[in-house]
């Protein structure tokens, strides 16, 4: 039994033997994972399941219940912003604190005090692992902070690189959207050069760090020595940032030393310069979310691209690619989508009330840009990691720090702090045969569940710290 994040830490560890393999089929590589850190003997069978638990009204008729019941999913309220993401290192997934949308990626200090780098030049980035290792990396800025990379329109089957032009930023227009002119939305160049600053300053200063950070705390793999090269678009639509490996034939899929990592200005050209998360949600801007968050999933992608974990192949004749539900997830993962930002948990609640949905969404093809994918195989990741989650490890957690803390634990309930439902429903299963300590659920309203415990002087210790416990 483990907690999600030791789950995924062993899950890429097996992902990590074939760092330097360009032969196993993507979806081996995952069928042993999956062996590794769970009850099912391959991906499919733990999709099946996932697919069916997930939408099996027998798990809760209610879609909160059963996301929380089978994933440890709780959906986060409309405009809430404090919420647990869902995150793998977060609350709702085991963890001990609430990680919600604005500490998920941590900053301290104000965007208005922070530098910019110079323009050409490589920076040199550090960061210390919660096991105390200290790892280095660099980014290697665009040559000027008043250009942009000109996409040209380009779509996935039109896709080519070597077309893109650099564009000096003076006075022209640019738009967000050629086809959907309802949404279309207009920038200025000089609004360009605003978030290209405010976006440099996030990245430079905070974001890429500390999400290095976290993904080799969550999921341990580092970034040392590794590069990332910046970059900024216009004219191309729908995609908020990507990343590619540098120097590399296609399909190499070993680790590689330098990451491009673009920012799509059609989506960030609108930001708002003060907000150390990156936010988008402001006047004429698209409504995304904090960018910080993107920067997390892009630097899974980048990381694992670096570390020779994500096999993406293209074309015929070639292995079988790793899927779109597990390349976007594990990238999603990082940061969770339980809560409202960027209007993730529609998606959720609609994939787990309709299981042909679901099954469709998890089909073992490779891809990117296919949203329902991304939130699919988040909560494939999420349910993965729960079966692991196993209460009589939490209640021995709690039994081992002892009387102060499970008072803190109640008090905590009592002042309205969630609880994951099911964990608690786990835990009063564990505990009724020998006791008449009861959990009544008093109130389930979308996703909020408050239990109200007896009076706290009438539950018998020796119930709560038993030998049995
Ligand atoms: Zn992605």
């Amino acid at each position: 039994m483990a907690t999600a994040v030791e789950t995924m830490t062993q899950f890429m560890d097996v992902l990590k033997r074939y760092s330097n393999d360009t032969t196993t089929s993507g979806i081996t590589i995952l069928d042993n994972a999956v062996r590794e850190v769970s009850r099912f003997n391959s991906l499919q069978e733990a999709i099946d399941s996932f697919v069916n638990d997930v939408t099996d009204t027998s798990n809760g008729a209610n879609v909160y219940e059963r996301l929380n019941n089978t994933c440890g999913i709780i959906v986060g309220k409309d405009e809430d912003f404090t919420a647990d993401t869902g995150a793998v290192s977060g609350y709702n997934a085991g963890g001990t604190e609430v990680k919600d949308a604005q500490s998920i990626v941590p900053e301290i200090g104000t965007m208005s005090d922070l530098s910019m780098p110079e323009a050409g030049s490589t920076t040199t980035h550090t960061y210390t692992g919660k096991d105390g290792k200290t790892f280095t990396f660099y980014i290697k800025w665009p040559q000027s902070f008043t250009q942009v990379e000109d996409r040209k329109w380009q779509t996935s089957k039109t896709y080519n690189p070597s077309a893109w032009t650099t564009e000096e930023l003076t006075n022209q227009t640019f738009v967000s959207d050629l086809k959907n002119n309802e949404d279309t939305k207009t920038y200025t160049a000089a609004q360009f050069k605003s978030a290209i600053e405010t976006i440099t300053k996030g990245m430079y200063n905070w974001w890429a760090e500390e999400s290095a950070k976290m993904i080799y705390d969550d999921y341990g793999l580092d970034f040392n020595g590794k590069t990332i090269n910046v970059t900024f678009f216009a004219n191309q639509e729908d995609t908020q940032a990507d990343t590619a490996p540098l120097n590399k034939n296609n399909n190499d899929t070993t680790p590689a030393d330098t990451i491009r990592m673009s920012f799509g200005l059609p989506i960030y050209g609108i930001i708002d310069s003060e907000d150390v998360n990156g936010d988008t949600r402001i006047e004429d801007g698209a409504d995304q979310n904090y960018l910080d968050r993107t920067v997390a999933h892009e630097m899974v992608h980048a990381v694992m691209q670096a570390s020779g974990t994500l096999k993406d192949y293209e074309g015929q004749n070639v292995p079988a690619t790793m899927p779109e539900f597990f390349t976007e997830g594990v990238a999603e993962l990082i940061m969770g989508l339980d809560d409202y930002d960027a209007n993730n948990t529609a998606s959720i609640i609609e994939l787990a009330n309709d299981r042909t949905k679901l099954a469709d969404a998890m089909v073992l093809a490779g891809g990117t840009g296919t949203n329902i994918r991304y939130t699919s195989g988040y909560m494939f990741l999420r349910y993965l990691c729960w079966q692991n989650v196993d209460t009589q490890d939490l209640l021995a957690v709690i039994d081992s720090k002892g009387e102060d803390y499970i008072d803190d634990l109640l008090l905590q309930v009592l002042g309205g702090h969630s609880v994951t439902q099911s964990s608690m429903l786990k835990a009063t299963d564990y505990l009724a045969p020998t006791s008449d300590f009861n959990v009544s659920a008093v109130e389930v309203q979308n996703s909020e569940a408050v239990y109200q415990f007896p009076d706290m002087d009438s539950i018998d210790p020796t119930l709560l710290y038993g030998s049995g416990v």
